[in-house]
């Protein structure tokens, strides 16, 4: 292409861009956060390709951000010496978005006028927040070891146009033509004040002018004791496109077999994409401050993906490609230490601060369950940290709590599965248990069922499903125990000849049962079959 083209903006964009610029906002400065925090991540890529393309390394060597502003000309402009995009990377990056979620996340921007900006931060708009502020944005960019310029402008209404353009050297700036009523950040002051915040944790100078406003050396490297809770949040807001609080900062360095420093964060709302079919894991892997990738199951496993942050070890090749972080030995032991650290840490926060724990539980519980499943080696250590609503009381319980609460003669831990947490603590099937005071486990999240197939016990205690053969409830006793029951034997089985008469093979067999005081019938499976709800589960997916 040689002369302009003009596109239009995928749909979703367009939606997004309307929501964008049509609301009002008492936060809109996030959006210099973004554009920092892109060019930031312009220069990660460019160091990174500089691992493996020599003819880069130079232009690796002096990565920095600057802005500037034109009072005159109310423009202001952030610039980087990072990757750059190409002419397909505009068409692709600036023109679409390919977050999951983006169609929920629209219905939710437009049914929640007024927390927009923290809509727009929790799902990451990134680079389109630019719009809040700016009614023409420019960005002229050349790609790292391209020959070509490309100057991307738009109005944000619609359309974008990409020229031909020059450009000296690698990298993007990004010009904001500000809006009337936008014109403050093109005051030296407050954009410096918001640099100030927004950027002290980036690791690379960020320029305004000639001075540059912030440490730029990679917050996880220095000492805990130096960081502010203030820079640990800006921090975890940078690094996953948050707007909350972290729930919890957990920053470690490990030396021993494999050294590595980490510093994660666990968020206090759930992120969007939480559970989209690829359980992606969004910590980041650097190797001795060099980012190499987001996103790897190898780091992280798929049950703690709630995770955020960033994972650096120097004892990991610099050579290490993306494709081969699956097998390298070395990861995995970062994994495993990783792992086992964040279940410590959990459990200590569970044990001393139980209603903070149930906040985060109520948010991740389904998730880390999937962990009874998949990772054998530390189920024991998943169950602690596991909790459970009961029927008795609204508080969430461990198996512990159970166990240590469990009738004389007690001999299971009884559970209760479905899919509806409602229904679930409604079922006739409590209703012996409740009679005799015996508590009950409600669960009622997808994963539970499976869970339950691989955990069948604790302490050795059974783990028994009530809506599953015999309820043996016989042992325990209870004040208002009926001793009338011989007495009416003869009529009970009478009853039960028609009962069986009637449904013939439609049931495999019917019985009296000491678990319904208020309902006549219910329904139960067999000891050795398959649990109400998992057939139901397993029906609805075809098998
Ligand atoms: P995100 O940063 O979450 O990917 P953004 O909307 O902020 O989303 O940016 C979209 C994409 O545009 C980025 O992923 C990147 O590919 C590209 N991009 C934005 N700014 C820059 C920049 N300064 N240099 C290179 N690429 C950029
Ligand atoms: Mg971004």
């Amino acid at each position: 292409a040689s002369v302009k083209e003009t596109f239009s903006f995928q749909t979703e964009v367009g939606q997004l861009l309307d929501i964008v610029a049509g609301s009002l906002y008492s936060n809109r400065e996030v959006f210099l956060r973004e554009l920092v925090s892109n060019a930031s991540d312009a220069c990660d890529k460019l160091r990174y390709a500089a691992l493996t393309n020599p003819a880069l390394a130079q232009a690796a060597d002096a990565l920095a951000i600057t802005l500037a502003i034109d009072t005159k000309s109310k423009t202001l402009s952030v610039s980087d010496n990072g990757i750059g995009m190409s002419h397909a990377d505009l068409l692709e990056t600036l023109g679409t978005i390919a977050k999951s979620g983006t169609g929920a996340f629209i219905e939710a921007l437009k049914a929640e006028k007024k927390d927009t900006v923290g809509l727009i931060g929790q799902f990451g708009v990134g680079f389109y927040s630019t719009f809040m502020v700016a009614d023409r944005v420019d960005v002229l960019t050349r790609k790292a070891g391209e020959e070509k310029s490309w100057l991307w402008s738009s109005d944000g209404k619609g359309e974008f146009s990409i020229e031909p353009a020059e450009r000296d050297a690698n990298g993007t700036i990004v010009t904001l033509h500000l809006k009337k009523d936008a014109k403050e950040f093109a005051e030296d002051a407050r954009v410096r004040h918001i640099i100030k915040t927004y950027s002290e944790h980036i690791s690379f100078p960020v320029k305004l002018g000639e001075e540059t406003l912030n440490a730029a050396s990679a917050i996880w490297t220095r000492p805990a004791k130096d960081i502010s809770a203030e820079q640990y949040t800006e921090f975890y807001r940078h690094t996953s496109h948050a707007f909350d609080e972290p729930w919890h900062v957990m920053h470690n360095r490990v030396e021993g077999t494999v050294n590595h420093t980490s510093l994660l964060f666990i968020p206090s709302t759930p992120p969007f994409d939480l559970f989209d079919g690829e359980r992606k894991s969004h910590v980041k892997l650097y190797v001795n401050r060099v980012f190499i990738s987001e996103t790897t199951k190898d780091l992280i496993p798929a049950y703690l993906r709630f995770l955020r942050g960033i994972v650096d070890s120097q004892d990991l090749s610099l050579n290490v490609s993306r494709e081969m972080l699956q097998t390298d030995p070395t990861l995995a032991k970062i994994k495993t230490s990783i792992t086992k650290k964040v279940l410590s840490e959990l459990k200590k926060k569970a044990t001393k601060a139980p209603e903070e724990y149930a906040v985060f539980w109520a948010n991740f519980g389904a998730v880390l369950k999937e962990g009874l499943v998949e990772d054998a080696g530390l189920r024991d250590r998943i169950l602690e940290v596991c909790r459970f609503a009961s029927t008795q009381g609204s508080d969430v319980i461990s198996l512990s709590d159970y166990v240590g609460r469990m009738k004389d003669g007690q001999e299971a831990i009884y559970y209760i599965a479905g899919e509806n947490a409602a229904k679930v603590a409604q079922s006739p099937h409590l209703e012996g248990f409740k009679a005799k005071g015996v508590e009950v486990l409600l669960l009622s999240d997808h994963v539970d069922e499976f869970w339950l197939q691989h955990v069948t016990e604790f302490n050795g205690k059974p783990l028994k499903s009530i809506t599953r053969g015999a309820a043996d409830l016989d042992g325990i006793s209870s004040a208002d125990d009926k001793t009338d029951k011989d007495e009416n034997a003869a009529d009970l089985d009478a009853l039960i000849m028609v009962f069986k008469a009637e449904l013939g093979d439609a049931v495999k067999d019917v019985r009296p049962s000491k678990r319904l005081t208020g309902s006549p019938v219910c329904l139960i499976a067999d000891e050795g079959d398959m649990d109400v709800n998992l057939e139901r589960l397993l029906k609805r997916h075809g098998q």
